[in-house]
Formats: C-alpha cells, sequence, structure tokens
C-alpha cells in the first residue's frame, strides 16, 4: 500500500497518516512506512500484550517436567541426597499445578507448601537450589537471610527479598508473583535465646516476624532497587500468595536438639525395646518440626514451612563420587582446562582417593575438594600452557608431592 500524496508525492506514515515533514522520524518497509511515534505505539501496545499472556500463565501442565523427571535432572549434577531432592521435586511440581488451578468451579484450593531444608553446611543445598532453577519455569532467585534485619536497623529489609526476585522477572510483576525464592542461611535469624552461637541481637525474632508476612502470602511494598527503603523511593506492591519459598540451613547443633527430643521419647514409651534403633550417625534423618522450635524458629514460621527436609552428612563415598561423577564434576572441569591447552589430563585412581582421604581428615567437605585439587593442580597449570604436552598423569606421588608442600592450614580456612 505504497502511500502516494498528489503533491510532490510525499511519504506518509501508513498508520497515522501524516507526511514525513509532520513527524520525527520515517521507517521505510517494503509495502508502508511507519513514524517515530506510531512504533512507540505498537511497542507499547506489543509489550501489554506480552504481560497479558503471561499472567494469563503459558504454563502447560504435560508440557513440564514431572517430579520423576526434575529427580532425574538433580541427579546429574548433585549426589545423594535423595530425600531433599523427591521433596523438591514434588514441590516444583505442584507449585505449577497450583499456578495453573482453576477456581470458581469446586471450592477445593491448593495452597502452597514452602519448604525447609536441613543439612550441614557444604552438603549440597545451595547446590541443589541453583540446579533446580536451571530448569525452572517461573522467575527464581536465592537469598542470604544473613543480611536481613529488622526494619530500622543496619542491614537489608526483608522486603529486599522480593527486589531480587522482581529483578529475575525482569520487573515483571505478574511473573515474579509465580516465582521461586530459595532463602539461604535461614538458621542465621533464629532466635538468640535459644542458640548461643547466634551473636546478632538486632534479628531474631523481629525478622521472623517479617519473614512470616512474606510467607503468609500478602502484598507487600517491595523497593524496587533493594537495600534499605526510602521515602522518595517509589514502591511496586507485590503478592506473594503464590511465591514459592524454599529455605536451607544448616542449624550448626541441631543434632544435639534432636537427640534429646529422641531420648526423651524413649524413656517416655513403655515398650521402648520395640522403638526402632536410632542411628546415631546420622541424627539429621529424624529432624521434626519441634527441634527447629527449640533452635529458635518461631511456631509461626515453622508452620508455614510445612514440608520439612534433611541432607544427610557426605561420608567417604559421597566424596568420592562428588569428585568425578556429576556433570561438572571438579575433576571435569579441571580436565577441560587443561584440553584448552591441548593437553589430555588424567588422574590416577590412587590420586583421587588420596584426595578424599585429606578431605575426610581435615573434615573440609566438599567443599574442601576443590580446595585440594586447586593445590594439587597449582604447578602444573602455571607450567604446562609455556611448556603444552600431549598427556599429564596426576599420580599419587606427585599429589603427595604437592600437598607437602601445601599449608594445610590455609585449606582449612576454605
Ligand atoms: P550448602 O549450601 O549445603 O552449604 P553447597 O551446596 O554450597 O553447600 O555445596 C558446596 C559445594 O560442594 C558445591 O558447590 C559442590 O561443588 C559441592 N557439593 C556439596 N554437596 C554436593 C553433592 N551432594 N553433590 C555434588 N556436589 C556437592
Amino acid at each position: 500500500m505504497e502511500e502516494k500524496t498528489t503533491k510532490k508525492s510525499k511519504r506518509r506514515c501508513s498508520f497515522c497518516g501524516r507526511t514525513e515533514d509532520e513527524v520525527g522520524f520515517l521507517i521505510t518497509g517494503v509495502n508502508g512506512c511507519i513514524c517515530d511515534s506510531c512504533s512507540e505505539q505498537a511497542h507499547e501496545i506489543v509489550k501489554e500484550a506480552m504481560q497479558q499472556k503471561n499472567k494469563a500463565g503459558n504454563l502447560n501442565l504435560s508440557e513440564l517436567p514431572r517430579p520423576k523427571d526434575i529427580k532425574e535432572f538433580l541427579d546429574l549434577y548433585v549426589i545423594g541426597q535423595d530425600d531433599a531432592k523427591r521433596y523438591l521435586s514434588v514441590a516444583v511440581y505442584n507449585h505449577y499445578k497450583r499456578l495453573l488451578q482453576s477456581t470458581g468451579k469446586d471450592d477445593v484450593e491448593i495452597e502452597k507448601s514452602n519448604i525447609i531444608m536441613v543439612g550441614s553446611t557444604g552438603t549440597g543445598k545451595t547446590l541443589l537450589a541453583r540446579t533446580i532453577a536451571k530448569l525452572l519455569h517461573v522467575p527464581f532467585t536465592i537469598v542470604d537471610a544473613t543480611v536481613l534485619t529488622e526494619a530500622g536497623y543496619v542491614g537489608e529489609d526483608i522486603e529486599s527479598i522480593l527486589t531480587r526476585l522482581l529483578q529475575a522477572a525482569d520487573y515483571n510483576v505478574p511473573e515474579a508473583e509465580r516465582g521461586i525464592v530459595f532463602i539461604d542461611e535461614i538458621d542465621k535469624i533464629a532466635r538468640k535465646g535459644d542458640n548461643p552461637s547466634i551473636t546478632r541481637d538486632v534479628s531474631g525474632e523481629g525478622v521472623q516476624q517479617g519473614l512470616l508476612k512474606l510467607l503468609e502470602g500478602s502484598i507487600v511494598n517491595v523497593p524496587p532497587q533493594g537495600g534499605r527503603k526510602h521515602p522518595d523511593q517509589k514502591m511496586i506492591p507485590v503478592n506473594t500468595k503464590n511465591i514459592l519459598f524454599i529455605c536451607g540451613g544448616a542449624f550448626d547443633g541441631i543434632e544435639r536438639k534432636i537427640a534429646q527430643r529422641l531420648n526423651t521419647n524413649i524413656v517416655g514409651y513403655s515398650a521402648a525395646k520395640e522403638t526402632v534403633k536410632v542411628d546415631r550417625n546420622n541424627l539429621m534423618q529424624y529432624i521434626a518440626p519441634q527441634d527447629l522450635k527449640s533452635f529458635g524458629l518461631i511456631p509461626e514460621i515453622i508452620g508455614r514451612l510445612p514440608v520439612l527436609t534433611y541432607l544427610n552428612p557426605l561420608d567417604r563415598t559421597a566424596l568420592r563420587n562428588i569428585l568425578t561423577e556429576p556433570k561438572n564434576s571438579i575433576i571435569k572441569q579441571y580436565i577441560k582446562l587443561f584440553e584448552m591447552d591441548g593437553v589430555k589430563l588424567e588422574f590416577q585412581p590412587e590420586a583421587l582417593e588420596y584426595i578424599v582421604d585429606k578431605a575426610v581428615e581435615y573434615k573440609l567437605g566438599a567443599r574442601g575438594l576443590r580446595s585440594i585439587v586447586e593445590s594439587i593442580m597449582m604447578d602444573m597449570m602455571f607450567e604446562v600452557p609455556s611448556h603444552p604436552r600431549d598427556m599429564l598423569t596426576v599420580t599419587l606421588k606427585y599429589a603427595q608431592e604437592q600437598m607437602d608442600k601445601t599449608n594445610l592450614s590455609r585449606l582449612q580456612m576454605a
């Protein structure tokens, strides 16, 4: 539809009809033109339509990964921790279902089931959260509870948790309202009185009360830039009703609370002999909501985190598997690093066993594995790029020599 005018055949905008000297700018297409203001308007219309589409929900249950698929995916990256994986997979799948539920037909409304994962540091809580994020179809963010403080104190306001989610959703509020938030180190906001390891006073119960508001589902005014609220910042209201919260924490010393509870229970039963034998080496598997309460979480918070799961401490076999099995295991990463220099890197199985031995011996856990391998590989990584060769094998002897040179106290700080 070539726009022609009688006078001097001036080009016109095919949308508003204004001539080229009546507009700021004219873009010519195959069959017509569009002016600057019409294209801006078109952009707005498209943006709004897209948001509308998102609001309506573009999830389709038949296309979404099922709990088994989610767990299989987690298995590729995270060793063991089956219990936590199953709970997480189901929670994510149910979260999708809740977003898709139709209202009105019956009175049944699927409510959300926020999760709390308890497990010693370095057992894979954050790794699980990061891995699950890779296959989520909703916005996701990880926040750290240690920075949270009660309003009025130095630190970040509770609402800043949602700022991160808004950012992950590109400030699309309806999208953010369907998202998932992983709150790490939730144990750090436990009430001080019940937990001597917490040194901060201003957090504790006040922060938990603030968090409760988010977990319960309410409309929260979120500072778009995060940090602390200041009066001239325009707040964005976000409804947390459909946001799924997954909390994780090490709850250092909670095994003692579990043991105490188990002991009293056993004493309390007359048929004590019939009670199931307790595995003292892994008390975490018996964790119950009342242990979280003894640790210093307020009952209201515990009530809002109805799904409680745990992570096992990593034994020798788990550590050995972590070295080589996950899709991006530490060893695979080093092999790739050397491959980029044209070198085929190999590890003698005995050398791998030695690395695990050291991690166990110095109680470094999975996090320490990387520092140990890094120490062993440092000289090679320094030398090899300047003196490339086809193949290199890390032998037990080489690993031992390198470790002997290492200041182990440095590793322990890791
Ligand atoms: P947490 O959050 O429980 O303190 P992380 O998830 O941050 O621990 O774990 C620290 C690192 O240790 C991870 O980045 C990963 O390399 C390794 N790791 C820990 N647990 C596992 C596991 N179960 N499977 C694979 N790697 C693990």
